[in-house]
């Protein structure tokens, strides 16, 4: 499979309304997320492009890729794998205004690196759990409730200092 961290549209060759599907590799770099490092695999990211030749002299683009990223969970910080699914679209068309004018394509080169980036950040801001079900960590002790198991229970607080701290709150 190719490798193209960027990718020259105008070497398509494409008419007005024709079309390519390319099917590509692109280096994934760690992403930072709320100030916590994510390793996204694989490195070598497999991606699906839709690249189609608007009039004006244009391109309408479609992203699709399927990543996993390694970081703590967002919720109680345990280990997290969990599928990112990219499926992201962008459109340039010369002259055609901020709307129709994408970040990653400069000329006709597209910053397939970049773009990967920025659209596996944009899944992920609220995806980075240990499970889509994760019920986060005990409000008494802080404990991770996914690991701690269902039988997790406090009787009574465990810390006077807590629930003056709570009384604190309230005020
Ligand atoms: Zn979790
Ligand atoms: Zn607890």
């Amino acid at each position: 499979m190719a490798r193209a961290d960027s990718f020259d549209l105008g070497g398509l060759h494409l008419h007005s309304g024709e079309g390519r599907r390319l099917e590509l590799e692109v280096e994934q770099e760690p992403l930072e997320l709320a100030g916590t490092r994510y390793e996204p695999a694989p490195q070598r990211l497999p991606v699906r492009l839709d690249v189609s030749r608007t009039t004006g002299g244009g391109y309408a683009l479609r992203l699709r890729a399927r990543a996993t990223l390694a970081g703590p969970c967002m919720r109680c910080l345990e280990p997290a794998t969990p599928a990112i699914e990219v499926d992201a679209r962008e459109i340039e068309v010369p002259g055609g205004g901020e709307e129709l004018d994408s970040p990653y394509v400069v000329g006709e080169l597209l910053d397939l690196r970049a773009w990967v980036h920025d659209a596996v950040a944009l899944v992920a801001t609220a995806q980075v759990l240990c499970a889509p079900d994760c019920p986060g960590l005990c409000p008494v002790c802080a404990v991770a409730l996914a690991s701690a198991g269902p039988e997790h229970h406090h009787e009574r607080e465990p810390d006077p200092r807590w629930a003056k701290l709570r009384e604190l709150e309230l005020d």
